[in-house]
């Protein structure tokens, strides 16, 4: 029997692609591997989950033996890969068994990244980004009445104005003067924030926590200024690390993600890889939309019609429902400067960043203006043409 197709990773990445590969080929036999229960969940459900009243069990949108009946596909949960022999195109699973692969697809998603912060609670902060951690959260929350949020990104604001359903009044800490500080120009970080605040959200900005101590079943969290915050729980969303490791034990190419070129491919050959841990061009895109651009491109080329990635613009829009935002980022070395406006009803802003050369690069849509997002997207670059 040939070997299969190796599948490394059941989030989104490791399962479009194998639902994508499926539409063109239903016979090469596919086997998926998944430290965690394989059951197929939306992801970011996880930051609103609160506000749709969903619970760990109830995000499950497939359980992993349907998924493997409909996809004709042999799924192994909970089962580790240790390491990668390239040259022997096997895989070593971390019980010692091995596994040939006549093609290798690494999504292996990425780490919450955890700030290094003093104190006898700092092992006791939660982070979630994938459904257990979920659970262990959701259970924490029982009888919570206060939180501190590490971290004003999108995750961090997301999971703070969800809180908010949930009766928790969410504190969010972050380096930065703003929310959101990597996405969007200062006015409208301000006026995001503006209206998390109007909703119940409390930020501490330009600051950083220090250490956390535990206070009986509360906690006590020291800030760069001195401040100190009592809280019932800490929650970190500072960022994520692309998971490198496996791969870079292998020899693999690595930089600030598995290496891949257009066609998905690693360095070494058989094996690709694609989602949040994968970096194409310099550029590393932990979002949907990516992914989905990815899956189509390498099950394509896997089933024998060799297809290059390209990506369209890609706007990600920001849960957060006290201040409906959507982003389009321009690309990390564009050459511009942001162009603001406020809608005429007065409840949105605009911001437009214009290219040197007067081409719209990025956007950014906040409260009513978000209605612009369609027509604004089809004004900009493909971010991979
Ligand atoms: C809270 C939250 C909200 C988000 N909201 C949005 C949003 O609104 N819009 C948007 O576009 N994006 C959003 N994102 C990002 C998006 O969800 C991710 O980009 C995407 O889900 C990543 O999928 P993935 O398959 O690459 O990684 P993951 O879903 O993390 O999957 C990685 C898989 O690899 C497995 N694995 C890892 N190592 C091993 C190993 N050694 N052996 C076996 N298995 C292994 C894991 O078990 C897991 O199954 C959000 C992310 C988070 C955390």
């Amino acid at each position: 029997m040939n070997p299969p197709i190796v599948i490394v990773g059941s989030g989104l990445a490791g399962y479009t692609f194998a639902r994508e590969f499926r539409k063109h080929d239903r016979d090469t036999p596919l086997v998926v591997f998944s430290r965690d229960a394989a059951d197929f969940y939306s992801k970011p459900m996880l930051s609103n989950a609160f506000s749709g009243h969903k619970t760990a069990a109830t995000l499950v949108m497939k359980p992993a033996a349907r998924i493997a009946e409909e996809l004709h596909a042999d799924i192994r949960p909970r089962a580790t890969i240790a390491g990668i022999e390239t040259a022997a195109q096997e895989l070593v699973l971390a019980d010692g068994n091995r596994i040939a692969y006549r093609d290798l697809v690494l999504g292996l998603g990425a780490d919450p990244i955890r700030l290094p912060i003093a104190g006898d609670g700092a092992a006791d902060i939660l982070s979630v980004n994938d459904l257990d951690d979920f659970a262990r959260f959701a259970e924490r929350l029982e009888g919570v009445e206060r939180m501190v949020v590490l971290g004003a990104g999108l995750i961090g604001c997301e999971f703070a104005n969800d809180l908010l359903a949930r009766n928790v009044v969410p504190t969010v800490i972050d380096i930065a003067d703003q929310p959101l500080g990597r996405l969007l120009p200062p006015q409208a970080g301000q006026w995001m924030r503006a209206r998390l605040e109007a909703a119940g959200v409390a930020f501490r900005m330009g600051n950083s926590a220090t250490s956390v101590e535990r206070a009986g079943t509360k906690y006590r969290v020291t800030l760069a200024d001195g401040e100190v915050l009592e809280t019932d729980l800490v929650l970190s969303a500072v960022g994520l690390r692309p998971r490198t490791e496996l791969a870079k034990a292998a020899g693999l190419v690595t930089n600030r993600g598995i290496v891949i070129n257009r066609m998905l491919e690693t360095t070494v050959s058989h094996i690709y890889a694609l989602g949040d841990c994968a970096e194409v061009e310099g550029l590393v895109l932990p979002f949907v939309m990516p992914i989905m651009n990815q899956a189509r491109a390498l099950a394509a080329t896997l089933a024998g019609k060799p297809t290059p990635l390209t990506y369209p613009p890609m706007p990600v829009v920001v849960k957060t429902p006290a201040c409906p935002t959507v982003v389009c980022p321009p690309a990390p070395n564009a050459q511009g400067s942001w162009q603001i406006g406020a809608t005429d009803d007065g409840g949105g802003i605009e911001a437009i960043y214009v290219g040197d050369d007067e081409t719209s690069l990025g956007f950014a849509l906040l409260g009513t203006a978000t209605a612009r997002k369609q027509a604004l997207t089809t004004r900009m670059p493909a971010v991979l043409s």
